[in-house]
């Protein structure tokens, strides 16, 4: 097996922190899984690694960082106007949605221009603009790296829920996914609830009826202007979840700040915006050590000079510490950090 030493991870993790893997594989053929199985059992640990656009190595990786390369799209034309679409989980988020969309296969346009892989979209359930995965996975397709059984999960089993899943928690670690099957329309039917998203796909749209590709255009076009190009400003998207809270607690901190959002989230509790509250901390452009808050979207820290794995963990705790401070409210980074 083709196992690598000492490979430099700064292109392999969004955020660009310049740190390095003991020992790298990257795997393009499921072919090699039962081969790489066995080798896996001679490192310390390993880390499935897709795009590294929701991971934060806190340091260099003393073990195997696996890094998933398979590529391939298959379908089968159902009844009732739907089509099944199974994507291997190399596959490039982004560019495997604006297939599915000139296909004609709808039901992903809202997610455009997400970063990652394929394989990592059920892990936590990626989101926006009103829609999530779960929404469209009918199965998940993982190998179990310790037993080194296949698995399929129906979406009922995987437990998806806000930014989370069975796949997130650690007693889940050694299940490598790889391919997701998603349920998609042969019929468009736009989602334009969320956001600016409808304002901006009329305009697109002229006059003319709005297409899914507007819709996906229209999402490339408010994610563009509101996120930085990773390429250009290292960054893992949104750094904080939503923190859910008690609607009593909500309604509180509505008195106190006029302009705080709050969303229904079940009966009992709401979710607040992790990106008001940094902003209405007076954080926006805060910036410690190399690692910063993007001044045009406070959810997200940015590698603004530099940044050391320890930059950015210094200022997600200073975050974390001012906005319990002043509203009494815990906010949990989204990104998985990795030891
Ligand atoms: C600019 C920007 C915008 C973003 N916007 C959004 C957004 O709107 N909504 C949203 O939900 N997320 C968003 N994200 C976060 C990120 O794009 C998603 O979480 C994405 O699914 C991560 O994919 P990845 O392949 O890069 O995962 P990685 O960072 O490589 O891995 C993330 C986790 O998944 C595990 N993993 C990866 N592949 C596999 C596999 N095949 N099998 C088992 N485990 C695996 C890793 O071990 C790790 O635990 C954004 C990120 C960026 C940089």
């Amino acid at each position: 097996m083709n196992i690598q030493h000492n490979i430099a991870l700064k292109n392999y993790n969004t955020m660009g922190l310049a740190v390095f893997a003991k020992y790298f594989y990257k795997l393009t053929d499921n072919a090699q899984l039962p081969d790489l199985l066995k080798e896996i059992k001679k490192y310390p640990q390993t880390y499935f690694l897709g795009g590294g656009s929701n991971t934060v190595f806190l340091h260099d990786f003393d073990g195997l960082v696996l890094h998933l390369a398979t590529r391939g799209i298959e379908y089968q034309k159902t009844e009732n106007n739907q089509v099944l679409v199974t994507a291997q989980a190399g596959e490039n988020w982004h560019n495997f949605v604006q297939y599915t969309v000139q296909q004609g296969w709808f039901g992903l346009e809202n997610l455009s221009l997400i970063y990652g892989t394929v394989g990592a979209s059920p892990i936590q359930n990626i989101g926006a603009y009103g829609v999530e995965v779960k929404d469209r996975i009918r199965r998940v397709f993982a190998t179990d790296t310790q037993t080194g059984k296949s698995l399929i999960l129906h979406n009922h089993e995987c437990n998806f829920a806000y930014r989370n899943s069975i796949f997130r928690q650690p007693e889940n670690k050694h299940l490598l996914i790889t391919a997701v099957e998603f349920q998609l329309d042969t019929a468009f039917q736009p989602q334009l609830g969320y956001g600016d998203i409808a304002a901006t796909a009329e305009r697109m749209a002229n006059g003319k009826p709005i297409t899914a590709q507007i819709v996906a255009n229209a999402v490339i076009a408010t994610r563009q202007a509101k996120l930085p190009n990773p390429d250009e400003l290292g960054n893992a998207g949104s750094f904080f979840r939503n923190p859910i809270v008690s609607n009593a607690q909500a309604l509180e901190l509505k008195q106190q700040y006029s302009d705080m959002p709050i969303f229904a989230f079940d009966d009992k509790t709401s979710k607040l915006s992790a990106a008001k509250l940094i902003d209405l901390a007076g954080l926006k452009g805060f910036a410690l050590g190399g690692a910063a808050v993007y001044d045009k979207q406070p959810l997200v820290l940015v590698n603004q000079n530099n940044a050391t794995p320890q930059d950015i963990v210094d200022l997600c705790q200073y975050i974390q510490k001012v906005v319990q401070e002043k509203f009494a409210v815990s906010i949990q980074p989204e990104p998985v950090f990795v030891e």
